[in-house]
């Protein structure tokens, strides 16, 4: 019978000692034999306001610490039935942010090579379109649950083509995204024009403003959402921002009236099923997070992205 890596538990050595590795799960050097990879892209070479994404993959990884393997509300054994392990930091060009969109795009594609489904604790928002480039290539456009307090579809920012706020406009240009088949949930906050949100809805994107999710749960959501995506493959990105910052005040772009805790549960619980492909976690920002819990809620988002993959067990 195969044995799969273990996180550490607090029996064995205090949760705060020991190297930071996610879930203080072992270190791997690359994606070979691993069913699931967390990886790190420390980047904020996108970012618009605050900085500080850089330092967000440490961060959670350290505030990972607490989380223990079994899931006691939906029954998942992720570590019955898969390998996972951690196998470091994108080596990014911090000076140089089109080569480090290739570095990105490139190490990716190498995951991909092994079968592997990759986890990412970013890094700013950017990081997700050369991801989303290596994951075509893979498996073709792929459908999208894009959790954010922004669409992330502009044209240009500053006179440039890439930065934070643009990910999904170049995606969808690529043809990376499957038509029909991208929701987008939290959106709120001011616009430079009241039209801003409708690009999306005219390419096809559903959008799910924050307002429509106040005092309500998402589980019906997540339920359309199911039916919208099928077996098509999907990535997940859940920027932190897409939360209120009562909850998640440690990002760079915060907007009032976000979704709870709760409900970004909800969101993440309710891909179950789906043919996930990866995820990430992105726009956590230590330096604005002094109590540490936006890491740690981006870190338990990741690790509830694990307990849906295919594959894992229930525990029923
Ligand atoms: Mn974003
Ligand atoms: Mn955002």
């Amino acid at each position: 019978m195969a044995t799969f890596n273990q996180p550490l538990g607090g029996n064995e050595m205090p949760r705060f000692g020991g190297p930071a590795t996610m879930m203080r799960l072992p270190a791997h050097d690359s994606a070979k034999g691993l069913d699931v990879a967390f990886i790190g892209v420390p980047m904020d070479i996108a970012t618009s306001n605050r900085p500080g994404t850089r330092l967000g993959p440490r961060q959670i990884r350290d505030e990972s610490r607490m989380l223990r393997p079994y899931n006691m509300a939906t029954r998942a054994a992720p570590f019955d039935s898969l390998q996972v392990g951690d196998i470091g930091d994108v080596p990014i060009n911090t000076f140089h942010l089109p080569k480090t969109v290739e570095i990105i795009e490139r190490y990716y594609s190498g995951v991909l090579q092994h079968a592997c489904i990759p986890l990412t604790l970013g890094g700013d928002h950017l990081i997700t379109l050369p991801i989303l480039r290596a994951m075509a290539k893979k498996h073709g456009p792929v459908g999208l649950i894009h959790i954010d307090a922004h669409a992330d579809v502009n044209e240009h920012m500053f006179g440039e083509p890439l930065a934070h706020g643009t990910p999904f406009r170049r995606a969808q240009e690529e043809g990376l995204l499957a038509q029909g088949k991208v929701v987008q949930i939290g959106l709120r906050g001011t616009g430079y024009a009241a039209e801003d949100f409708d690009w999306c809805r005219q390419q096809g994107f559903r959008v799910v403003t924050a307002e429509e999710c106040w005092y309500r749960s998402l589980g019906p959501l997540m339920e359309e959402v199911r039916t919208q995506m099928g077996d098509t493959p999907v990535y997940i990105t859940f920027d932190i921002d897409g939360l209120d910052p009562s909850v998640a005040p440690g990002t760079g772009t915060v907007e009032m009236g976000g979704l709870t805790s709760a409900q970004g549960l909800e969101i993440v619980r309710g891909a179950a099923g789906l043919n996930i492909v990866g995820g990430d976690l992105v726009e956590v920002s230590p330096p604005y997070d002094p109590s540490g819990n936006t890491a740690l809620m981006g870190a338990t988002l990741l690790y509830e992205m694990l307990c849906v993959l295919p594959g894992v067990l229930r525990r029923d």
